[in-house]
């Protein structure tokens, strides 16, 4: 007897489908149309039909299909965004709203889909074939990393080298003009990517949600270490950290130190947008043949995953319940190096 919810690749049934749907939703991430590519293509491949579901789940309620050829994905891989669009449905969290999204896939002939998100698209994805007889498949795209299963997430390093990019140039102002600093980027609950990018830019603090001693690293810096050293300084803090944010802090910081010079820049969009870079491309293409492999072998309610290079398949309940670990040795090391 098989039991849908495992994994099996040893006995691949390839008869069944005929029509997939492919879209993208939640948040936009560079390299969600690299991924599009590559399912579109990978499903063609294979002799299936696939229609893109445009605008995420609302456009799955409101039945706003097109049907997608190889020519519809030229030219899109190095491009961000993504040219299905994204969106975030309010109304497909109601039973009513998943009943609507249910009959326009019935309509359309659509046997299974790719979603290509976050864990709230996942959540979505799962409660929706836990009520109605269809399969999805997740690839794994949000600046954040934040997904438990897989070290990586298409998107996340085109965002990574982009903050890097900019907190390097506010490093030179803030050098000429003795000024500290405080950048805030994405990451409303996870802060890899204010962790990575401050070790990459040589930052002087890091606040990230997942640790709260980071607080007393700033009263060090400010206190002690800031005094023997040009009077600049980069604090890094991901949007999610307990204080609320980079103006939060600076107001703290101003009140307790009046003579520093403290600026904010809080990067915003500029993180999320943009040319996917090689990496992104590489592995958005890797999930995306590999979501239509196992939608190919039966496979429902899975996310595809990256596991030090190798695909792997993880249930969505697990990659929406559990929490992605942080390397904390990376703060020790920020620790270290700062002095
Ligand atoms: P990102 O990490 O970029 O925010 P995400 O996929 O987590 O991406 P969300 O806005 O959390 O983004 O979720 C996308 C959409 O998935 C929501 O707008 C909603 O339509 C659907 N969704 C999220 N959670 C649920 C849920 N519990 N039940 C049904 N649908 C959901």
């Amino acid at each position: 007897m098989t039991d849908k919810n495992s994994i099996q690749n040893d006995s691949p049934k390839r008869t069944k489908l005929r029509k997939i749907g492919v879209f993208t939703s939640g948040g936009d991430a560079p390299g969600m149309n690299a991924a599009i590519r590559a399912v579109t293509r990978a499903a063609i491949a294979n002799k299936l039909k696939v229609v893109g579901i445009r605008r995420g789940y609302q456009g799955m309620i409101e039945g706003d299909f097109v049907p997608m050829k190889s020519a519809d994905v030229s030219g899109i891989i190095q491009l961000g965004g993504t040219i299905l669009r994204t969106a975030r449905s309010n109304e497909f969290r109601t039973s009513e709203g998943r009943q609507k999204a249910w009959q326009q896939l019935q309509k359309a002939g659509i046997d299974a889909v790719v979603v290509i998100g976050g864990d709230g698209s996942f959540t979505g994805a799962l409660t929706m074939s836990q009520e109605y007889n269809i399969s999805f498949v997740g690839i794994p795209a949000t600046i954040d990393n934040d997904m438990y299963g897989t070290d990586y997430t298409i998107g996340y390093e085109t965002a990574l080298n982009s903050v890097v990019c900019a907190v390097d140039k506010i490093r030179d102002t803030a050098v000429s003009h003795g000024r500290i600093f405080i950048v805030e980027v994405m990451g409303r609950e996870a802060g890899l990517l204010a962790l990575n990018s401050g070790i990459a830019c040589g930052a002087e603090v890091i606040l990230i949600p997942e640790s709260k001693e980071q607080h007393d690293e700033l009263k060090r810096f400010l206190e002690k270490g800031y005094k023997n050293r040009d009077r600049s300084g980069i604090i890094m803090v991901a949007e999610g950290d307990e204080p609320g944010g980079a103006l939060n802090i600076a107001e703290q910081v101003r009140k307790e130190h009046p003579d520093l010079d403290v600026r904010v820049s809080i990067l915003g969009h500029i993180q999320r947008g943009g040319s996917p870079t090689a990496n992104d491309r590489v592995n958005a293409t890797k999930m995306g043949v590999a979501a239509v492999d196992a939608l190919l072998d039966d496979q429902k309610s899975i996310m595809i995953g990256l596991d030090n290079g190798k695909i792997v398949q993880v249930p969505f309940n697990k990659a929406v319940k559990l929490n992605h670990s942080i390397d904390c040795n990376l703060l020790d090391i920020q620790k270290m190096l700062n002095i």
